[in-house]
């Protein structure tokens, strides 16, 4: 049986249930009122009749006596048994006289009868209350009539509720199987009318768009890294088949092998750095943290960074405040600089500046790259730290644009922050700020 049908029958058989329990209360109760106010009737009808009755020497008058008043029967009787007054009531006809009220039961009927001797004669009041009689003339005959209605309109709206409120459950697993048959993480849930309906709707969609984006981003990822390696590997076999074809030309040979070792590298280079990044993403990637001198490991980088440099007619400056300690990954953040200079150099113009500085700021130490070269416009400026996202694709040299992605993320991994702030042609700047632990 369906979770649905099972809430319904539930709270409808409790619905029942409880109705059972409130109408035997009723009864109970009204039962008792019923007796109380019958007593009640009986005895002032006893009184009524008895200022009624007059009689002198010869006879008794009845007056305007009734012999039935509102449920009650007047009888009167001479002091023998003989009735002198009031209908024949088979029921009562063998009860003898007794002064006062009393509650009786006959065949299956309560009776309330009162009697009162006078001279010569007395005076009975009755009354009967049957238990279908109570139960007709009961007050709650309309509720008890309307009972099985409110029990019927009751389970029909705990039905749509339920039905109402299981939707987006429904729509939910639709839209599962719908994925899962097709895979297709374009589908969405259909906004549900109810809150929790709709919380549920909005968090699954949200999922379903977290997913979605992620696959793309993946499948983005291998064909760039596929095509990535594809132009070396091209280059390579070019090579091969160019040295095969001048195998006799020692020259030509060692050539196209010093184009392929060159290949090779930057294959190297991009397997590791692939490598790399797929570690970081599935949480593998080792980080091993330490405290060590920012300051030192900066001014080590500058002095060999600034060789590479001055090497391409480059002026290479540095600013580095001694004595500042961070406790991160201090290969990470090797690699992470020398990747943000070697860039400044790649992206330079000629005879360019370049200025690397290390100063506090507030919490953070502040490793800055400075550049007046090509510069980045400010739409660029929004993919550079994408995977494979290059601005001048035909540049290829030893470039993948998976640089500065690796730099993203080994911030993230050290808890620090890789900005930029550059403009087309007059320069850029990265800064990479990580929190200090001391500073000297
Ligand atoms: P690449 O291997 O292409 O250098 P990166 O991820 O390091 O990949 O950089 C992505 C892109 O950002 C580069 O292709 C380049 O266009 C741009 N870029 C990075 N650094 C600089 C810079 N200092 N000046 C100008 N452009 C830069």
């Amino acid at each position: 049986m369906s979770l649905k049908k099972q809430i319904v029958l539930w709270y409808t058989v409790w619905t029942l249930f409880l109705m059972a329990i409130i109408f035997l209360m009723f009864f109970a109760v009204s039962d008792s009122l019923s007796l109380r106010a019958m007593r009640h009737d009986v005895e002032e009808t006893l009184s009524d009749a008895a200022s009624a009755l007059y009689r002198d020497d010869k006879r008794l008058y009845f007056g305007n006596l009734d012999e039935y008043d509102d449920g009650v029967y007047v009888l009167v009787y001479s002091s023998d048994g003989k009735k002198m007054f009031g209908r024949e009531l088979p029921s009562l006809k063998s009860v003898g006289y007794q002064e006062g009220q009393r509650v009786l039961s006959i065949s299956g009927a309560t009776w309330v009868v009162s009697d009162m001797m006078m001279t010569g004669f007395y005076i009975r009041s009755a009354s009967m209350m049957s238990d279908l009689y109570t139960f007709f003339s009961s007050d709650y005959l309309p509720l008890i009539l309307l009972a099985p209605l409110m029990v019927v309109v009751s389970a029909l709206g705990g039905y749509f509720i339920v039905r109402r409120s299981f939707r987006p459950l429904e729509d939910l697993i639709n839209t599962a199987s719908d994925i899962a048959g097709g895979n297709d993480l374009d589908k969405r849930l259909s906004s549900s009318k109810t809150e929790e309906g709709r919380a549920l709707s909005d968090s699954f969609n949200a999922m379903l768009g977290r997913l979605d984006e992620s696959f793309k981003r993946e499948k983005e990822f291998s064909d760039d890294a596929s095509h990535e390696l594809r132009t070396p590997l091209a280059v390579i076999r070019a090579e091969c088949e160019y040295a095969l074809s001048v195998s006799d030309d020692k020259n030509e040979v060692e050539g196209a092998l010093n184009a392929i070792a060159k290949e090779t590298d930057r294959m190297t280079r991009l397997v590791s750095a692939l490598l790399e990044i797929s570690r970081s993403d599935k949480g593998t990637i080792r980080i091993r943290k330490r405290d060590f001198s920012i300051s030192d490991l900066l001014s080590s980088i500058a002095e060999e960074m600034c060789e590479i440099a001055e090497d391409k007619g480059l002026s290479f400056s540095s600013s580095i405040e001694d004595g500042i300690i961070v406790h991160a990954d201090d290969d990470m953040i090797t690699r992470a600089v020398i990747n943000l200079i070697d860039n400044a150099i790649s992206y330079s113009k000629e005879n360019g500046k370049i200025e690397i500085s290390l100063k506090t700021d507030g919490p953070d130490a502040v490793i800055a790259v400075r550049d007046d070269g090509i510069g980045i416009s400010a739409d660029d400026q929004r993919r550079i730290f994408d995977r494979f996202f290059q601005v001048d694709k035909s540049r290829k040299g030893s470039s993948s644009g998976l640089g500065l992605a690796m730099v993203k993320e080994i911030a993230r991994l050290n808890g620090a922050k890789v900005e930029v702030e550059s403009s087309l042609g007059s320069g850029s700047l990265f800064t990479f700020s990580l929190p200090f632990i001391e500073e000297n």
